[in-house]
């Protein structure tokens, strides 16, 4: 009977200890059950959710959108998702234009609570 990885699925020697492929301890009691314990994202079950976004935390939707809301002009929504340089543009643009280029950031804050943008700089989508 074979073992595989949890953490790369390579097919396992039966007595080893650690995984060759990606050096992930084995359990030889139960491998899938526990193994799987403990990476923080048992409850996520997007299929589409790949391995990077896999490594980062899920931004708040809700939050991210009141923060382009109320602080759009500023580019916080942005700072807080990760889109740093367009944050610095949305600053740079709200001073120049006095504030008038504000309403794009309140836009942003609009359609992040309607869905439209929906996933943060590293691709994670944002939870409700
Ligand atoms: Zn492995």
């Amino acid at each position: 009977m074979s073992k595989f990885c949890a953490n790369c699925g390579k097919e396992l020697e039966e007595n080893t200890s650690f995984c060759p492929n990606c050096g992930t301890p084995t359990n030889p009691e139960d491998v899938t059950e526990s193994t799987f314990v403990g990476n923080g994202n048992s409850s996520y079950n997007n299929a589409s959710f790949n391995q990077t976004a896999n490594m980062s935390e899920q931004k708040s939707k809700i939050a991210a959108g009141l923060l382009g809301l109320f602080f759009g002009s500023w580019g916080v929504h942005n700072f807080y998702l990760g889109y740093t340089n367009k944050a610095i543009l949305q600053i740079v643009l709200t001073i120049f234009t006095c504030g008038i280029a504000g309403i794009w950031g309140f836009i942003e804050g609009i359609l992040i609570l309607a869905g439209s943008i929906n996933v943060d700089a590293n691709g994670v989508p944002l939870k409700d």
